[in-house]
């Protein structure tokens, strides 16, 4: 039975204007934050059972999986990484055939690096490169332009990666459709197999807000982000690629199997400052909180962590439940999260989780849907249509 780990990695080398996700230039705690991750490693290994963290029901693929996020998980020393690689597969007795993910930046990542990753493990690259178009890249703040994006990705198929996904934005003020195919072809040629496709979003915190905020749809008008995103999506069909989530495409056999790990309910455990997990019924993360990491991890004792993930109530520095779900929460999740894929609902998986007919639970939601032509029902699937895909947030919310 499979087992889901995500490790975040919080450093990067200075923060992107538009980024939200939780990250710290501060990379002088990089060695203490990987001892404290190894640690962390240890302790999961040592206080789970068999079966902790496995999904008999929902895992599709049936494979381990481990993914390094972030920030920046190139930018630290390869020993450090490949060090709480090598720990994790240990303490998780993780499959020879598992999918193991890390992100990583043209800017950070060189041939040494990768070739260390290679040996540690690694089977699989994502590149955020988010534009070949160095007018994109220099309003993103990025620290690479398109050659550098370009060197990356040759050099990690050079060091023997074939499993490579790469990060497009689009909606960027200035950005093009045309531009966006461009980048397509030139990464299809480059060998990348899996593309990720994020709409630009404005999020408060950060430079982009005070910058764009009020005039982000002068710039891209709503209309024009969805020509963009249509368009986009064509173009990745015409080039092979299967749009699976909204976000995501792969050439056939290229899925990403920790992502869908996320669609399909899955638990998955979290190692590293800011990084979440599920785990039974309860949703749970480490505080933004490098140093609280460190100290947390450096004392924490195996009962402690065992407790904590019982769900048993304690004041801990770092870990912390985000949410402890309800059997109705669970069932509110699977079309928040199934919806997001081209497959949809699988409704025969939903009775083998619930022991009820999803029609029983959201009938309501499910007949105003498709009477607006907004969801669609296969046999026994039901996912959004091409105008539902537009208003994906509007028909999810029928569901919560
Ligand atoms: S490199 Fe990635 S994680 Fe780091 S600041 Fe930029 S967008 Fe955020």
């Amino acid at each position: 039975m499979a087992r889901h780990i995500y490790i975040h990695n919080p450093f990067c080398v200075r923060k992107c204007p538009y980024c939200d996700f939780y990250s710290v230039t501060k990379t002088s705690l990089c060695e203490d934050l990987y001892k404290a991750a190894v640690r962390e490693a240890e302790i999961i290994g040592s206080v789970i059972t068999d079966n902790t963290g496995t999904n008999p029901v929902n895992d599709k693929d049936g494979k381990d999986t481990v993914y390094f996020g972030g920030g920046t998980p190139s930018l630290p020393d390869s020993r450090l990484v490949c060090g709480l690689l090598d720990s994790v597969r240990k303490a998780f007795n993780i499959a020879s055939d598992a999918e193991i993910t890390i992100e990583v930046n043209p800017s950070s990542v060189t041939s040494e690096k990768l070739s260390d990753y290679l040996q540690a493990g690694f089977n699989r690259v994502s590149v955020g490169v988010q534009s070949l178009d160095d007018g994109v890249l220099k309003t993103l703040g990025r620290l690479h332009d398109s050659r550098g994006a370009v060197d990356a990705i040759e050099k990690i198929t050079r060091a023997g990666f074939e499993n490579i996904s790469s990060d497009l934005i689009t909606g960027v003020p200035g950005e093009t459709l045309e531009g966006i195919k461009r980048d397509i072809d030139t990464f299809k040629q480059l060998g990348v197999k899996h593309i990720s496709t994020y709409s630009l979003s404005i999020e408060e915190g950060t430079a982009f807000f005070d910058r764009y905020s009020k005039t982000i749809e002068d710039l891209v008008s709503p209309d024009e982000e969805r020509a963009m995103y249509h368009g986009t999506r064509e173009h990745l069909q015409d080039s092979g690629f299967e749009t699976y989530e909204i976000s995501n495409s792969a050439l056939p056999g290229y899925r990403s199997i920790h992502n869908s790990s996320y669609w399909n309910s899955c638990e998955y455990f979290a190692i590293g400052a800011g990084a979440h997990g599920f785990l039974g019924d309860m949703r749970y993360g480490h505080r933004d909180d490098v140093s609280a990491y460190i100290e947390e991890m450096n004392t924490i004792t195996p009962d402690a962590y065992k407790a904590f993930l019982e769900g048993n109530e304690s004041v801990l520095k770092s870990l912390y439940a985000e949410e402890i779900l309800s059997r109705e929460d669970k069932m509110r999740e699977v079309p928040f999260l199934r919806l997001r894929t081209t497959e949809g609902i699988l409704l025969d998986d939903f009775y083998k989780m619930f022991g009820v007919e999803f029609d029983s639970v959201f009938g309501n939601a499910v007949k105003t849907n498709i009477e607006k032509g907004l969801l669609e029902r296969k046999e026994r699937t039901l996912r959004l249509t091409r105008s539902g895909l537009d208003l994906a947030n509007v028909v999810i919310e029928d569901f919560l």
